[in-house]
């Protein structure tokens, strides 16, 4: 090759790396989308069935203390469902976290199927299955809901930025996960802003960041990390996807397989018969959950939900409740109940009695209601960060609430709340395998005592060292207890639990 011919090609070169570097943003979504295998191969995927996921979940809320580590949850047998068509998404997956293990399956499907359908519910867990508004679906899933598989997965995502992606500003380099892309700005389908990043080497999307309102942390800086991208009947789509919430790890999953438009997809969005009703109801109502109240003694009352119960009291003026768990969803449920049997009273207090997540999932919403939140002072960091967490983005019945929503009130010991003849007493207590500390509530009046995670009431249960040491802790508060109010399970006799005890002991 002559110098000048050198020269020449350097010079050609030169112009197409700076013309690259500097290449508008829509330029490099569209690249993506080309790379994925293009715009109309990619409109005409109806359904994704992602299948053989295994990884992680973090935020679990299962730390052992207020200000500890949380756990991480481990995820098996995933397999996620996303219907474009039709809005509709699924999750399902085994967990383990520590020692607790779970099956679940969340979905988010339509009564009555079609097009004017409205969106509803189904949960189950271990072979019991309810149907509820939208809202009332509870994940340790890769996200919260099954929702947010269709408003961040990478098809729509790649779309939305290759429509949305600045025409006239260049790209930047920033780095994601330790390497250097290409960053641009576009907007998600539903106008959310969000950050891009390409890889300028596949040419493909990398990630993207958007804000997320998380049911318990609220608003976060929300990362998505692609990678792994396989064909897929001919559109390239990650097997990977890597979520940071908050700077922070939140999921991670490699998937084994993805199938695009298999008509078994539909399988999973079917309602069985027997869930028709409640689905019809969720389809109707604005909050549709399991709730009843059981009556346990003179005034006291457990709260039935699906898995996750409360317990009412009764004061000549008021109600004090003692859980708000799951999710806002269960908490109005229960405020309807509570508002039909007793007009004119209000939730003067919520008890908490630990923090972990799914016991204090409904905590915003019973402040929303105006309720002063009871808490262990030892409990208070964490109860703060969920009460205290902005959530914009839509914003929840607590952001919405102002001046009228209840504050934190602490205790230390024993908080005893009384009017006429009623009492409620709530007893912290340390040295607990479960949490640390844990509250136990108390109602003298018909003998009644509530607790959650360490005893299951009627269910059969065996004892176990947490219950154990309920018992101890019972006996050192020097509570006389004759009725057992469960968390989960039941309402039984104290005789079921310490029976349970001895047969462990022997
Ligand atoms: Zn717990």
């Amino acid at each position: 090759m002559s110098m000048w011919i050198r020269t020449i090609a350097l010079s050609i070169i030169t112009i197409w790396l700076v013309g690259c570097s500097s290449a508008a943003q829509r330029q490099l979504a569209q690249d993506a989308v080309t790379a994925m295998g293009g715009a109309e191969k990619l409109m005409g995927i109806q359904s994704l069935i992602m299948s053989g996921g295994t990884g992680t979940r973090t935020k679990v809320g299962q730390a052992k203390t207020a200000t500890g580590m949380d756990q991480v949850g481990q995820l098996s047998n995933v397999v996620e469902t996303l219907d474009f068509g039709d809005a509709r998404a699924a999750f399902d997956y085994d967990l383990k976290v520590g020692d607790f293990v779970q099956h679940r399956h969340e979905v988010l499907t339509k009564y009555p199927a079609g097009a004017a359908g409205k969106p509803i519910g189904i949960e189950s867990i271990e072979n019991v299955t309810f149907a509820t508004t939208p809202s009332g679906l509870f994940s340790w899933g890769t996200q919260n809901s099954p929702e947010w598989l269709l408003k961040r997965n990478a098809v729509s995502i790649a779309l939305a930025a290759s429509d949305s992606a600045s025409t006239a500003d260049a790209a930047q380099d920033k780095e994601l996960d330790g390497r250097m892309m290409k960053y641009g700005k576009g907007k998600t389908h539903d106008g959310e802003d969000m950050g891009l990043y390409f890889d300028p080497e596949t040419k493909l999307l990398a990630g993207f960041e958007v804000l997320d309102t998380e049911t318990m942390l609220g608003d976060v800086d929300a990362l998505y990390i692609l990678s792994d991208y396989k064909d897929v009947s001919g559109v390239k789509i990650p097997h990977h996807i890597k979520i940071r919430k908050g700077g922070e790890d939140f999921s991670e999953v490699q998937f084994a397989s993805i199938v695009a438009n298999d008509p078994k997809a539909a399988d999973v969005f079917a309602i069985p018969d027997l869930l028709k009703q409640q689905a019809e109801t969720a389809a109707k109502e604005p909050d549709a959950f399991p709730m009843q109240l059981v009556k346990v003694a003179n005034g006291v009352y457990q709260a039935r939900a699906f898995r996750h119960h409360s317990m009412v009291v009764e004061f000549p003026t008021f109600v004090a409740v003692v859980e708000a768990p799951y999710l806002d969803t269960q908490t109005r449920m229960l405020a309807k109940a509570i508002a039909a049997q007793f007009p004119d009273k209000p939730i003067k207090y919520a008890a908490v009695t630990h923090f972990h997540y799914d016991h204090i999932g409904g905590v915003r919403a019973m402040a929303a209601q105006g309720a002063t939140i009871l808490v262990a002072k030892d409990q208070e960091p964490a109860l703060r960060k969920v009460l205290e967490a902005k959530h914009t983005h839509p914003p929840d019945d607590l952001a919405k609430a102002g001046d009228k929503a209840g504050k934190i009130e602490t205790f230390e010991g024993m908080k005893e709340i009384k009017e006429g003849g009623q009492t409620l007493q709530l007893h912290t207590f340390t040295g607990s395998p479960h949490v640390e500390p844990m509250v136990m509530a108390y109602v003298p009046n018909g003998r009644v005592l509530f607790q959650s995670d360490l005893w299951f009431p009627m269910v059969g249960a065996p004892a176990s060292p947490e219950v154990v040491q309920l018992m101890e802790s019972i006996q050192k508060a020097n509570l006389k207890v004759d009725t057992m109010v469960g968390g989960h399970g039941l309402v039984g006799p104290y005789a079921e639990m310490t029976k349970a005890v001895a047969a462990l002991k022997k």
